[in-house]
């Protein structure tokens, strides 16, 4: 089965990134115009100066943002697009737990208020909660009424506004409720990226080390054994690459039946982890929670033929090199394993990863019995 998949999937992802060369990527004052389906993305710094078409023809717009991209993005955007006229804000608070059926309701009853019509435009002004939600809430008021995605954070850029996927969380499961949506298109302007702190970063560096790991070689050159805070200028044509290598993948596979599930290489582990954190005292960022869940599936990867000892050792070192280990015990792992048990992912009780089978060669979908995944977890505690 491992080779079937290889041969299937493989080849389509990897045959255009292998040949594509790191300077094709946005050079530092380069907009990038690429489609995704018929969905425009913008990319690049100077892509909200010139997406001033994509705001027209709108009877009212509103945006919405949290008390953060209020104070650190609206400004920015609200200067670099000197002629829009907004109608309304929609302020909601920031973080994932925020993002629910509640703060729906409040998005839903304030375009009520400002009686917003099917010909009205929704921007979402923030990160991947923010282009989430109000991608779900636009999607659904009045049965749908336009939305632009302008993603704020590294992880927004490179991952959650790209692909159509929207929703909530419900009753504690992440994403539960939610519909593939598309907007009116894209705006990825790396200036945003100026005020997120170092662990926002990280979350975002996660998807990026993700994407070379999975088949982006160019990319893992740009990245090779260096640490994140020494590639802040490179930045922009890291994040150009990774919309690349998503647009791709999302481009042949939009509902997840295929190729979109090398993007979870990491996250089933990941997600679990960052769950069974959440109620602690010390809560896992998705990065952190994510580059454990990489070196899991790489451990995973490793047992099979394919992944050699030199490239798993070297993606557990880069791993190293730019995140903290999750502190647990032994006698966590249960706990962890039955969040997993829960992924949306698994079927039929089977855990379901996606594989490395070299550096830059993914394999999705591939089962693996529980007790290997449990010896991932414990060669992550006992090997640091
Ligand atoms: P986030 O949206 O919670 O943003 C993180 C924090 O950064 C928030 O406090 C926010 O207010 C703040 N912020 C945003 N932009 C800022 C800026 N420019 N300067 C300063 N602060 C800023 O987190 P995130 O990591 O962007 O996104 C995580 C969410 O994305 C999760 O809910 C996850 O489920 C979702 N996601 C969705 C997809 C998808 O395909 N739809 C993919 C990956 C992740």
């Amino acid at each position: 089965m491992f080779f079937l998949f290889d041969f299937f999937y493989y080849p389509i992802f990897h045959r255009r990134l292998q040949y594509e060369k790191p300077y094709l990527c946005a050079m530092p004052n380069e907009v990038v115009l690429l489609h995704l389906k018929s969905v425009p993305h913008l990319q690049g710094h100077g892509a909200l100066e010139q997406s001033a078409a994509y705001f027209s023809g709108y009877t009212k717009i509103f945006v919405l943002v949290d008390e953060n991209t209020e104070k650190f993005c609206l400004p920015l955007f609200l200067k670099k697009l000197p002629h829009l006229t907004v109608t309304g804000i929609i302020r909601i608070k920031s973080g994932e737990e925020n993002k629910d059926i509640r703060t729906t309701s409040y998005i839903w009853q304030q375009l009520t208020r400002f009686l917003a019509e099917r010909g009205d435009l929704l921007i979402n002004l923030g990160g991947g909660v923010i282009t989430d939600m109000g991608g779900f809430a636009a999607a659904t008021f009045k049965r749908g009424i336009d939305f632009i995605q302008v993603p704020t954070t590294l992880l927004g850029q490179v991952d959650a506004a790209i692909g159509f996927k929207t929703g909530i969380d419900f009753e504690n499961y992440k994403n539960q409720v939610g519909l593939f949506a598309e907007p009116k298109a894209v705006m990825i302007d790396p200036v945003f990226l100026d005020t997120l702190n170092e662990e926002m970063l990280r979350s975002g560096f996660a998807e990026l080390l993700k994407y070379a790991f999975i088949g982006d070689i160019p990319l893992w050159e740009m990245m090779h054994m260096r640490h994140f805070n020494e590639m802040k200028e490179d930045l922009p044509a890291m994040i150009s690459l990774a919309v690349r290598d998503k647009i791709q993948i999302v481009e042949e596979d939009k509902y997840e039946t295929g190729l979109r599930k090398l993007l979870n290489f990491g996250h089933t582990v990941g997600h679990a982890l960052e769950t069974f954190f959440m109620g602690t005292d010390t809560p896992a960022s998705h990065g952190d929670a994510v580059a454990a869940g990489m070196i899991c599936a790489t451990w995973i990867s490793s047992q099979r033929p394919g992944l050699e000892c030199v490239a798993s050792d070297m993606i557990y070192r880069m791993i190293d090199r730019n995140f903290p280990r999750l502190v647990f015990s032994d006698k966590d792992i249960p706990a962890i394993m039955q969040l997993m048990q829960q992924d949306k992912k698994n079927r039929a009780g089977k855990f379901r990863f996606t594989l490395l089978h070299k550096l830059g060669k993914a394999v999705p979908d591939v089962e693996i019995p529980e007790e290997e995944v449990e010896k991932s977890l414990l060669f992550y505690l006992r090997n640091q």
